[in-house]
């Protein structure tokens, strides 16, 4: 009997073990509800999409900004907001020399509030540019991070124009990690996602360069499926399982800070001052 007990006790360990892995929560730190996903995936589907997933809370950016205002109206406990520059999808290549876009990101300032302006793509000299410098401006006057898919050169070129800035270097700037860490050293507000790309894990684990630099720097990395275009929307609950699956192999501390908690110290505190 007592053997039958300790044999039942083993098997609800092993059984809960999982399940609480399972039940991790994920702060999905690159979404993006463009035009094109907010047709095909109405803004209720969105949200039930993200609730099946398990993400409790997504910092969300849209071309146009349309899209995250109407995902924010229908998941506003979800939904955190950052600004993308971009009109439509077009701007992804020329927004840097396009006046236009500072008209329009002045205009969104004005109506709307954000925690963050991106997700935006910036590299090298361009980063210098007078729309990109006018748009840093605006983020600095609104006290807003800059999530910026650049190289390391347009990652410098911001923080000489702005030393206080906060950035969020999404995909970790497709960076090898040794690159990853001297920048994450070199500059202390500078925190990644992970979005779109698996290099830095599989099979459940991390990778073991990955690895030492998530439990050196366990405050810097988040998780992102990045929904760049709407297929992606229907990769949003395979990513939070993927994540859940490799985060499972970490110290639960660090674990638990890359899935939700970093995204909640840097956004959730800061967006429900402005909300
Ligand atoms: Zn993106």
């Amino acid at each position: 009997m007592r053997d039958l007990v300790g044999a039942a006790a083993l098997a609800a360990a092993a059984w809960i073990v999982p399940a609480s892995a399972a039940e991790l929560p994920i702060f999905d730190a690159h979404v993006h509800y463009s035009h094109d996903a907010v047709e095909s995936l109405p803004p209720k589907a969105a949200a039930a999409l993200l609730r099946q997933a398990g993400v409790k809370r997504a910092l969300v950016s849209s071309s146009n900004d349309d899209g995250t205002q109407k995902l924010l109206a229908e998941a506003p406990d979800i939904v955190i907001p950052e600004l993308r520059p971009y009109r439509t999808r077009a701007d992804t290549a020329g927004w840097t020399r396009d006046p236009g876009i500072v008209a329009y990101v002045e205009e969104r300032l004005a109506k709307y509030r954000y925690v963050a302006i991106g997700e935006f793509h910036l590299y090298g000299a361009d980063a210098d540019l007078p729309v990109p410098r006018r748009m840093v401006e605006l983020a600095r006057k609104h006290g807003l991070m800059l999530h910026a898919h650049s190289d390391a050169d347009a990652v410098e070129r911001l923080y000489a124009q702005w030393r206080e800035a906060r950035i969020l270097w999404a995909h970790a700037g497709f960076e090898r990690p040794e690159k990853v860490r001297e920048m994450l050293a070199r500059y202390p507000t500078l925190v990644a996602d992970l979005a779109f790309r698996t290099d830095h894990a599989s099979g459940g684990k991390p990778a073991p360069e990955w690895r030492a630099l998530f439990i050196e720097f366990p405050d810097r990395f988040m998780v992102g499926t990045d929904t760049y275009v709407p297929e992606r929307w229907h990769f949003v609950p395979e990513h939070a399982r993927w994540s859940r699956e490799w985060l499972a192999d970490l110290p639960p501390d660090v674990a638990e800070r890359i899935a939700w908690k970093n995204g909640e110290a840097l956004f959730g505190a800061a967006w429900a001052g402005k909300r």
